[in-house]
């Protein structure tokens, strides 16, 4: 970018959410500026949402004084875990570090070492700490807070297209005929998504929009067909929008021929899913099911956009699967404006995905069960093998901690003292660990508290590297300023952590992390990626730097990558075919009963991101939502004579909170809402306790789904009553 009098300009992309925004950062040589959206980026031309707008607010100076993790800190025994950390060098806390992992594996083995990573971090990032847990230390307990979020999505993908690898783009929106938005607030989750989605119904005004979702959302209120479906019970409306296009002649035959297998089966299965009971089911209206349907069939391109409703369940691979099974039955999939689309919660989950940085997978979308793929990833990384034996998932993982199998723990960036399921375990698990590492670049968070050893890392506007967004678009991730304090890059610190380690576990050998820079990292996974679906070998950072962002696959040889997928219908199965997945409907797994009879939904607010440590820095952002509150219907508020603001202890079969109580015409009756955005310190202050209280979180299960593991953090059964305090 060009020089303007003292301030330069430097392209990276927004480090909130999946779709992926290029950003311009307006800065001088130690700090940034501004912030304007990249009028050339494909995601967004130039538009930013209220969080992308604000970013430069969270990097001013003052702030970064208050909130950032300036130099590495450590404190040597856990036997005083109130001792303070003293600071200490770069140089000296490796050494510690490596001296303890490597006595700990002697003894115990390399499976008492874990590591929970984020969707936050850059591909490069991710590339190194998944080389180090199952190249170097030989475990595969490394997991993701992607977990929490996408994990569904990549098993419904793989259970029946064969591949993790999302087949629309976001030029798609443009084109379809019939939009079907399933368990996403895309107004508030993904804004700049949803400026595309009113574009296209402005230009189009025959362009049909379904919403299903329990709650009347920002997005489900601009629909022209809003599904209440109760909690839960998307397979069942997926199944019987199947039994209607069945009876109504709408499924194309000749693609499910040609294109497909198992559909004798799932003919079978929905059979059943009569109108009649499917609208019984859902608690919504036979016509309106049938118009959905109708509407789905009947248009020449519908396209499905789906998100956390689908995925955070513990059915989430079956409501995925059963969704896509709709889309396969109607031939709307490989073509323009069709397709079924998940949308990616945080900014780097699908190139999390793609270097096989989570507990079952390697590197390139190779499976850790498959033992050709362990055998492939053991030669590119010049190693005998790799270990065969399942790496323990987030909710596993933190069970293994508290039963004090996983004694070393390495947290980097992400806050699962706030964000896991269960709190009350999770801050068990965080207190018995006989190590605990967090690499973050906030020292505010919940987790940091627990820190043994705490590093500080880079953040938006010094890191460098690569994001791929959910329309599989890579983009380039540039510094603009210099670290703060003594913070170093992700990979940077996983990198100069395993050289240490390496005398001690391979000493005399290579090193197996010889990367100057992120670049040298992202050229080695290039190469994994040879041959695979995701096949990146034509893309370099020099054409990301010439031609802007770019889709994969992009081949050797080719100047642009694919803007979707399976236009020719193979599909990359053993039989080139696509498969249908028998889903069958199960309620949720806490339903309502007399003693928790409210059914909690969580989800997320429109200026807030996460745990708040970014978004929770800028003032103008809690203008929306000023604090927490538990919404729930008019009706049942008044039936309780219980106004706004009355404080409401909120009991689960896991945790209580007190909130207050906000009536929103948004929940139907016998379901509330809680964003998962505030922690520990607002409820806290209402308590008037000075015990930390843990969030919304404290309240949900760790119920998983068999084949994801994603946990079911949308449905917990609660109680209400009028807050009694001191
Ligand atoms: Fe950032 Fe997402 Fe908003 Fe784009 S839509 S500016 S990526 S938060």
């Amino acid at each position: 970018m060009t020089n303007v009098s003292h301030s330069q300009e430097t392209k990276a992309t927004c480090p909130y959410c999946g779709v992926g925004c290029g950003v311009i950062i307006e800065h001088d040589a130690q700090q940034v500026l501004g912030v304007r959206g990249d009028p050339d980026h494909p995601a967004n031309f130039g538009r930013l949402c209220t969080k992308g707008s604000t970013l430069h607010l969270t990097a001013q100076p003052m702030l970064q004084q208050q909130v950032r993790v300036a130099q590495p800190s450590l404190r040597k025994t856990r036997l005083s875990a109130d001792t303070p950390r003293q600071p200490a060098s770069w140089d000296e806390t490796y050494a510690y570090l490596a001296d303890v992992f490597a006595a700990t594996i002697r003894e115990h083995g390399p499976d008492s070492v874990g590591f929970y990573i984020s969707g936050q971090l850059l591909t490069e990032d991710y590339y190194v700490f998944n080389k180090l847990a199952k190249g170097l230390i030989g475990t595969n307990n490394i997991d993701t807070n992607s977990r929490l979020c996408m994990s569904s999505a990549v098993a419904g993908y793989k259970q029946t297209l064969g591949a993790d690898a999302p087949p629309a783009c976001y030029e798609d929106l443009a084109l379809c005929e019939t939009l079907f938005i399933v368990g996403s607030n895309t107004a508030f989750a993904h804004p700049i998504l949803f400026r595309r989605i009113e574009d296209a119904r402005k230009a189009n005004p025959n362009l049909k929009m379904i919403v299903a979702d329990p709650r009347r959302t920002d997005t489900a209120q601009q629909a022209d067909l809003h599904l209440a479906i109760q909690p839960g019970t998307d397979v069942a409306l997926f199944n019987g929008m199947l039994h209607i296009l069945l009876w109504e002649d709408l499924v194309d035959t000749a693609y499910i021929e040609s294109h497909t297998e198992g559909f004798a089966e799932l003919k079978r299965i929905v059979r059943d899913y009569t109108p009649q009971f499917v609208a019984d089911t859902c608690g919504i209206s036979v016509g309106d099911l049938q118009k959905a349907a109708l509407w789905f069939g009947q248009s020449k391109a519908s396209l499905s956009l789906y998100c956390q409703g689908l995925n955070q369940s513990s059915v989430g691979t079956a409501k995925n699967a059963a969704l896509i099974n709709l889309h396969l039955a109607t031939g709307q999939i490989g073509k323009p404006g069709a397709g079924p689309f998940s949308l990616t919660g945080q900014p780097n989950a699908m190139g999390g995905r793609e270097v096989g940085g989570m507990a079952n997978l390697l590197s390139a979308h190779r499976d850790l069960a498959n033992p050709e793929h362990r055998a492939e990833v053991a030669a590119l990384w010049g190693l005998p093998s790799v270990p065969e034996k399942p790496g323990k998932t987030a909710v596993e993982m933190f069970d293994a901690v508290e039963k004090g199998e996983i004694k070393i723990l390495w947290i980097a960036c992400t806050n699962p003292a706030q964000s896991m399921p269960n709190q009350s375990l999770i801050h068990a698990a965080l207190k018995k660990a006989e190590l605990v590492i967090v690499q973050e670049a906030y020292s505010t968070t919940a987790t940091a508290q627990y820190a043994d050893v705490l590093l500080p890392a880079t953040t938006w506007a010094e890191k460098d590297g690569t994001v791929t967004n959910s329309e599989r678009r890579i983009s380039r991730v540039r510094p603009a300023i210099p670290a703060f304090g003594d913070a170093r890059h992700d990979w940077q610190i996983a990198v100069e952590f395993a050289h240490v380690l390496e005398q001690q576990l391979r000493p005399g050998l290579p090193t197996l992390f010889p990367y100057p820079n992120a670049e040298s990292i992202w050229n080695e996974h290039r190469e994994s990626t040879r041959g695979r679906d995701l096949d990146i070998t034509g893309m370099s950072y020099h054409m990301l730097e010439q031609q802007g962002p770019q889709q994969w696959p992009l081949t050797t040889g080719e100047s642009s990558g694919k803007a979707r997928l399976y236009e020719d219908g193979v599909f990359p199965t053993a039989s080139g075919k696509a498969k249908f997945f028998p889903a069958q409907y199960q309620p949720v797994a806490e339903p309502a009963d007399a003693r928790y009879p409210f059914r909690l939904n969580t989800g997320r607010l429109r200026d807030q991101w996460h745990g708040m440590s970014r978004t929770g820095t800028v003032g103008q952002l809690y203008s929306h939502a000023p604090e927490p509150c538990i919404q729930m219907a008019p009706g049942d508020m008044a039936r309780r004579a219980w106004k706004d603001g009355d404080l409401l202890q909120v009991t689960s079969r896991r945790g209580t909170q007190i909130l207050p109580a906000q009536a929103s015409a948004e929940l139907q009756p016998g379901q509330v809402f809680v964003a998962m955005h505030w922690g520990a310190e607002f409820v806290s202050g209402h308590t008037g306790s000075g015990q930390p209280a843990l969030g919304v979180n404290s309240l949900t299960l760790p119920v998983f789904d068999a084949y994801s593991k994603q946990p079911e953090l949308k449905n917990a059964a609660v109680k209400l009553l009028k807050a009694e305090l001191p």
